[in-house]
């Protein structure tokens, strides 16, 4: 036989707690059809349908404009669904594939955590009630300003996890928080097995101990993790997409500990917050214990016709200016791709949004100091830390900049505890509710965090 126990458990690796299209498990058809006879794997119906209705099993769509159907097959068509088509097709001839095989074991790591830093007291009252989540299996949601160090926040936790063998993800609605939070959590626990998985990613999870994911990802995923965090609960696209908390559920263990973390909750966490449905621990304060910059407000007289002339006017220049000659590094936002592009060529400055095939390389240049400045769409709002930037938005009353964007893209100046303050200027022709409430939020978070004595 083929087949061998060895194999058997390869494969569990591989494929426990997944659910998989048949190109995903990569078998020969052989090998293949022989996990099916012998009921190691499972055919799950890609998409259920019954008369005109339709529900994707994978993406849990049951949008019924998001079904194809496949013309050549007329009489007896193929329905398959748009949503999540580009994770592969599933459709009523497609199917998924789940292990019903034993589960593997991973191997004990009793103390997975090098990280020797000291959390300020805020800190630690959150790392602690992580903890206590983890050993009672709860939920907890952190509020943490943007750079209140929630990272180091969750180590404590991710190590409890670990030591009773437990797997833990992580996971994020942003691929670039993912490239940015895996290389600090494997440095910081260097001796366990970790994944990061995002749309173009090259590794494998093979029933690691840690998982850093977006969380479209974890559409492949079923019963999986003992511990779920989920960070930048508020971001797009996971806050408008119903189906992606669907998915965080359906990959957690039936009693797992769930994780959130945000620094701008959207509406229904406020309601839950306000009405303590569900646990919370909020955190005011930066970890380096400085206010967060206040966003200084600069109204530009016909801004938007100005820059559709391709005319920057004089205050955005001077504000240029003033970066270079004191060597200031910074980013600047715009509203769209259209007008990134226009700024970048303007300027002669690099530019980064959702599509730029040279993204990764980009920020990672900009990371390594190799240029002065990016201009950016919102795809670098959140999640990125770079130490010592000012920040400018161009527009920043259009509509793109919400207030959770706005605070957001304010939270990215001053992370760094030597370098603690930073310019953050929102240019504008109408003053907008979102650009006042995030003041606002600046200002009370500035408040609750002196009242807390750091
Ligand atoms: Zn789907």
């Amino acid at each position: 036989m083929t087949t061998t126990p060895p194999l058997i458990e390869d494969l569990a690796r591989k494929f426990s707690t997944k659910l998989l299209l048949k190109h995903e498990l990569n078998l020969s058809e052989h090998r293949f059809q022989y996990l099916i006879d012998q009921n190691y794997l499972q055919e799950v119906d890609g998409i259920r349908s019954t008369l005109n209705f339709h529900e994707c099993n994978r993406c849990f769509n049951k949008n019924q404009s998001l079904f194809g159907k496949i013309p050549q097959h007329a009489r007896a068509p193929i329905t398959y669904c748009k949503k999540c088509i580009q994770m592969g097709r599933v459709s009523t001839k497609e199917s998924l594939y789940r292990w019903t095989g034993t589960h593997p074991m991973r191997h004990k790591v009793m103390n997975p955590l090098k990280w020797k830093g000291i959390l300020t007291p805020l800190q630690e009252k959150a790392s602690q009630k992580m903890v206590e989540a983890v050993n009672n299996q709860s939920k907890l949601l952190i509020y943490a300003v943007c750079g209140a160090g929630k990272t180091e926040m969750l180590y404590a936790g991710i190590q409890e996890a670990i030591k009773q063998n437990k797997r833990v993800c992580v996971a994020t609605p942003r691929a670039d928080v993912v490239r940015e939070l895996a290389p600090r959590l494997r440095r910081d626990f260097p001796t366990i097995h970790s994944s990061a998985l995002y749309g173009g990613s090259t590794e494998r999870d093979q029933n690691n101990h840690l998982v850093i994911a977006t969380t479209h990802q974890l559409l492949r995923y079923e019963n999986s993790f003992d511990l779920m965090i989920v960070d930048e609960v508020d971001a797009f696209p996971y806050h408008r997409d119903k189906t992606l908390p669907k998915a965080v559920t359906r990959a957690s263990k039936p009693n797992s500990t769930q994780i959130y973390l945000t620094a701008t909750p959207r509406r229904s966490h406020k309601l839950q917050i306000a009405t303590k449905q569900i646990p919370t621990v909020s955190i005011p304060s930066r970890y380096h214990g400085h206010p967060i910059p206040t966003p200084t407000f600069q109204a530009v007289l016909r801004l938007n016709d100005k820059l559709e002339k391709g005319v920057l006017p004089p205050k955005i220049t001077q504000w240029i200016k003033e970066k270079q000659t004191t060597n200031r590094r910074f980013l600047l936002f715009a509203p769209t791709i259209q007008l990134a592009e226009k700024l970048a060529e303007k300027l002669n400055m690099p530019y980064v949004h959702a599509e730029s095939p040279d993204r990764e390389y980009l920020i990672k240049q900009f990371r390594a100091r190799a240029f002065q400045s990016l201009i950016t769409t919102t795809i670098l709002e959140r999640g990125v830390t770079f130490p010592s930037i000012d920040v400018a938005v161009i527009q920043a009353d259009h509509h793109v900049f919400d207030e959770a964007a706005l605070i957001q893209i304010a939270g990215r100046a001053g992370r760094s505890a030597s370098d603690p303050t930073g310019d953050v200027t929102f240019f504008y022709e109408y003053k907008t509710n979102a650009m006042i409430q995030a003041r606002n939020y600046t200002i009370l978070k500035n408040k609750e965090a002196k009242r807390c004595n750091i």
